[in-house]
């Protein structure tokens, strides 16, 4: 589903991404964990196309990103669906509009069908009544879930969701990330960069430590919380509460 081979990126003389490699299955749930700075976000936004990676391939659902051809990018953010730490919902638009918006815009799907299939993710999400509220009525939580509803408007083949409980107040972060053990559960292919770690060794097939610019341990989470293999993913758990 999701192929990275040989990824290198650097910001001046900064190598940030040394080196990655690593392939999801579709259904997995990929969690990222890794000191701050360490690359994660930099990775996930080399996958959509927000930076572009000197070195290294790309391919989601079999499209392969190459650089500087629009087009490719264009297909590629298609398949790739992103939720940030801050929820960014058009402040202007209702939440039904907001979930509708991509789908009538960019795949022109009918307006009628948009609605339907925004109410019915509006629901997946656990705000079915809310479709005419406006973001600015809803708590952060609510916001949150609103920006995963839309962003599977699009159907994409991968989820990239990047520390999106962390702007949260911590009685509002178990909705969200129920919201998301949800979409594991219906097979969405995840790759999730997050700070939650009793979530991630709970939902993912897979846990991925970067360290110096590389996917350093890969594992299982029994492997990687229960019996980190190198020095440097032992160190990192041991700094955690
Ligand atoms: P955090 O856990 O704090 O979110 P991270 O693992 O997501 O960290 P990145 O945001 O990917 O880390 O950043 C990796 C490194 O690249 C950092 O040293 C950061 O300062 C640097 N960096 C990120 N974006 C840029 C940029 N646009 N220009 C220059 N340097 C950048
Ligand atoms: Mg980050």
């Amino acid at each position: 589903m999701v192929v990275i081979r040989g990824l290198h990126k650097a910001y001046g003389a900064h190598a940030v991404l040394r080196g990655i490699d690593l392939e999801i299955a579709a259904g997995e749930v990929v969690c990222i964990i890794g000191q701050s700075g360490s690359g994660k976000s930099t990775l996930l936004r080399c996958l959509n196309g927000l930076e572009t990676a000197e070195t290294g391939h790309i391919a989601v659902d079999g499209v392969a990103l190459k650089t500087g051809d629009d087009e490719a990018l264009r297909r590629l953010r298609r398949h790739v669906g992103m939720i940030f730490q801050g929820f960014h919902l058009f402040p202007h638009l209702s939440v039904g509009r907001n979930v509708m918006l991509a789908p009538t815009l960019v795949r022109q799907t009918a307006r009628g069908e948009a609605e339907a299939a925004a109410r019915a993710l509006l629901a997946r999400v656990g705000l079915a009544d809310r479709f005419d509220a406006w973001p600015d009525q809803l708590s952060g939580g609510q916001q949150q879930r609103v920006a995963i509803a839309r962003a599977l408007a699009m159907q994409p083949a991968v989820l990239l969701c990047d520390e999106i409980t962390s702007a949260l107040d911590p009685e509002l972060v178990g909705e969200v990330l129920r919201t998301v053990e949800d979409l594991a559960r219906d097979g969405m292919t995840l790759l999730l960069v997050t700070h939650e770690m009793a979530f991630a060794r709970r939902v993912s097939s897979r846990v991925v430590f970067m360290h110096a610019g590389r996917a350093h341990e890969v594992g299982p989470p029994a492997q990687i919380f229960g019996a980190p293999r190198t020095p440097e993913l032992r160190q990192f758990l041991s700094t955690l509460d």
